[in-house]
């Protein structure tokens, strides 16, 4: 989690924790939002991974789009990708 928070900050992007209602992660420019209160912690690498694809890979607001669910399955794939790389370059650390 700590290399994945370092990783996004040194992009350049903010990463605070905020009492959100609608979503679990929310991208607002360079700004990341992850709802305050969760505690599992693979769910918050996850969210944090899915919001930093979105970034990679959209511009604009995705949530109102027409392509909204085609960019959630693009951030879902991206997440996965930056996950299994960190756990396999974690692993490569032990
Ligand atoms: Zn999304």
């Amino acid at each position: 989690m700590e290399n994945l928070f370092a990783f996004a900050e040194n992009q350049g992007f903010k990463v605070s924790i905020l009492p959100l209602k609608a979503n679990d992660g929310l991208l607002y420019g360079n700004h990341i939002g992850l709802r305050e209160g969760i505690d599992d912690m693979e769910y918050m690498k996850y969210l944090l991974a899915h919001e930093l694809a979105h970034a990679y890979l959209h511009e604009g607001d995705t949530i109102h789009s027409p392509f909204h669910a085609e960019y959630e399955r693009q951030a879902d794939k991206g997440a996965a990708l930056i996950l299994d790389l960190l756990n396999f370059m974690e692993g490569e650390e032990r």
